[in-house]
């Protein structure tokens, strides 16, 4: 077994790049914002939200993606949006995570003349900055004791929704009345990967990605082809959610057609029964088991990032029933490039020290395969400045883990 311990875990530093900023509020701050907007919650105690919203376990992807609707009704404003934002910041800081890309949909969030997709991205941005700022200019980071806290924000659009997501969609829906629905959610992507270039180019906010996320069974990817175009060629990164509910064929859609740069989940890459495309199937690209052979060697050479949520997939795929059935150990042994992240920290109970740890408790890993997943989160990142600065922030990032390595095992 590995040696690493819990308190080796802690002191390094870490990232978090799959992190959906509202599934990771801070439960005492939902209920106290609830109370403020009025909104209806279930219960409004912590314990009580846990046993009927935010569980240990849940049934499957729908019922794992229930409680979202409860946060998203509490961040219908820049100063919500703000906090929770900056809330969000200040817990990865406390157990060391020092880059963060945090990820949320802004049509969501959307108010009829009150509050614009582009402002809600705007007081995400005002949150996460607060935070950077109190960190940075911090004795501690001053004197060089602690290293800096820097953030990216990747705006997702939504591969499904419908009327009853925000007033964005309704007002989609109304005005898109002959489309059929997967061409509206097409329309809202596009829309919104115009959005992220605005914001990135021209107000210069750190929005560094672009993302696909949602219920992903019967709302290919593929839909959203030309929002994924529009943010390619404007040089703004790319993550897809896929291989969550499809096969090893949705991972090569979201690389070859949406231009991924980095894989949401990809837990079914090596699942041969859930390909059902029939050109695989027909034996028209050789044999399923070669097909899924050769994307892994793919994925592996092109050095594409997994983004592996432990326990985000075993409570949404509840046929994994531990993390030593996960293929994370596989995507490890074939080198891939995977970076541990939480997904949601309020709705998957969880923080990325405990990730860690669980994936060193279930997974017999050596120092250096710990230390390659902790490299691929610094190194797999859309790093908000230029490439020079990420070479200096992971040859930083690297001293300081050689230097409490060193400490910990001589
Ligand atoms: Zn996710």
């Amino acid at each position: 077994m590995s040696k690493i311990t819990r308190e080796f875990i802690e002191r390094i530093p870490k990232t978090d790049l799959h992190l959906h900023l509202d599934g990771s509020l801070r439960l005492s701050t939902l209920i106290e914002l609830a109370k403020q907007e009025k909104v209806e919650l279930p219960s409004y105690t912590e314990e009580g939200l846990k046993e009927l919203v935010f569980k240990e376990k849940y049934k499957d992807l729908p019922d794992y993606l229930q409680g979202f609707g409860l946060t998203c009704s509490v961040l219908k404003n820049a100063e919500n949006l703000e906090r929770v934002a900056y809330e969000l910041a200040m817990d990865n800081i406390a157990e060391n995570v020092i880059y963060i890309e945090a990820r949320f949909a802004p049509q969501q969030h959307f108010v009829n003349g009150k509050f614009s997709v582009q402002d809600s991205v705007r007081a995400v941005n005002k949150g996460l900055k607060r935070a950077q700022d109190e960190r940075n200019n911090s004795e501690a980071v001053k004197s060089g004791k602690e290293l800096p806290f820097h953030y990216g924000i990747i705006n997702c659009a939504m591969r499904f929704c419908n009327r009853f997501f925000s007033d964005y969609y309704a007002n989609l829906f109304d005005s898109l009345e002959a489309t059929p629905a997967r061409r509206v959610v097409g329309i809202a992507s596009q829309e919104l990967a115009r959005i992220t270039v605005k914001l990135a180019h021209d107000e210069g906010l750190p929005v560094v990605g672009f993302d696909l996320a949602g219920a992903e069974a019967g709302w290919p990817a593929i839909d959203h082809k030309k929002a994924y175009d529009i943010a390619h060629y404007n040089f703004i990164k790319k993550t897809v959610h896929a291989g969550e509910a499809f096969g090893a064929e949705s991972i090569f859609q979201a690389i070859t057609e949406c231009h991924a740069d980095r894989i949401g989940h990809g837990t079914h890459l090596f699942n041969v029964d859930k390909i059902t495309d029939e050109r695989i199937l027909s034996g028209e690209h050789g044999d399923p088991e070669s097909y899924i052979k050769r994307l892994v060697d793919y994925i592996a050479c092109r050095r594409i990032t997994l983004e592996v949520c432990p326990t985000s997939n075993l409570q949404t795929l509840p046929e994994i029933k531990s993390i030593s059935e996960h293929p994370l150990k596989k995507m490890l042994e074939n080198k891939l490039s995977v970076t541990i992240c939480t997904d949601n920290r309020l709705v998957s109970r969880t923080t990325p020290t405990d990730e860690l740890q669980r994936v060193v408790e279930n997974i017999d890993i050596d120092n250096k395969t710990f230390k390659n997943i902790i490299t691929a989160g610094f190194k797999g990142s859309f790093y908000p400045g230029t490439y020079l600065e990420k070479r200096t922030l992971v040859r930083q990032v690297m001293n300081r883990y050689e230097a409490i390595e060193k400490e910990f095992f001589g």
